[in-house]
């Protein structure tokens, strides 16, 4: 049966992961498509959805606003898997605070018991790309693109799939799935397939 993919598209890296999600369905020759997302009523209908890098305190704002966050919610703790990119990731938490400013109260989708650091690495400046490997989820020297990245810096009851300097940037729990660095910004399409096929077994 197809499945329905969706990029929550209330500000941030929407186009890129559309972009990048389209080649590697089409890559692995799955049965799936994409959808750009904003309201619970288009949420409800996907089988997956991506949560884009971006600005954490404006998607995790409008989507309270919208109704999108409780949709999420709901959808995620009923198995839908979700793949939270950068500011994405930031939101799968149910602890954010940020290197410089502190404790920022903003709205948290709540997934996983984990402990997030926002800007970790530093501001935009400091934006940088390294090789990261995700052995267990058979991705390796994946060019990691980090970006005012977030860093976990403590993890409850989730599997740690990758680490850099010492800090936790990909994390696994179930269906759900967060890294620190841009996977829609590069042409290697491994962590995007790895979710297509993510989203297709769970649907099976
Ligand atoms: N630092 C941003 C935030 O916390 C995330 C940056 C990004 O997604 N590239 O929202």
């Amino acid at each position: 049966m197809s499945a329905k993919i969706g990029i929550l598209a209330i500000q941030g890296d929407v186009i890129e992961n559309v972009s990048s999600l389209v080649a590697s369905i089409a890559d692995l020759n799955q049965d799936a498509t994409v959808h750009v997302v904003k309201t619970p009523e288009e949420i409800s209908e996907m089988d997956g959805l991506v949560i884009p890098g971006g600005e954490s305190t404006t998607i995790g704002q409008m989507s309270l606003v919208n109704g999108a966050l409780k949709e999420v919610k709901q959808k995620v703790e009923s198995g839908m898997p979700v793949l939270g990119i950068c500011a994405g990731m930031v939101l799968l938490a149910n602890n954010a605070s940020d290197k410089v400013i502190g404790e920022t109260k903003q709205p948290l989708f709540d997934f996983l018991d984990i402990k997030l650091e926002r800007n970790s690495f530093g501001r935009q400046k400091q934006s940088f790309e390294a090789d990261i490997s995700m052995d267990s989820i058979g991705i390796s020297n994946y060019p990691g693109i980090f970006i005012r990245a977030p860093a976990i810096s403590s993890a409850g009851d989730v599997e740690v799939l990758a680490k850099f300097n010492e800090k936790i940037v990909a994390i696994k729990k179930g269906n759900i799935i967060g890294t620190s660095f841009h996977p829609e910004l590069t042409d290697d399409l491994a962590v995007h397939k790895y979710f297509v096929n993510l989203v297709k077994e769970s649907k099976n």
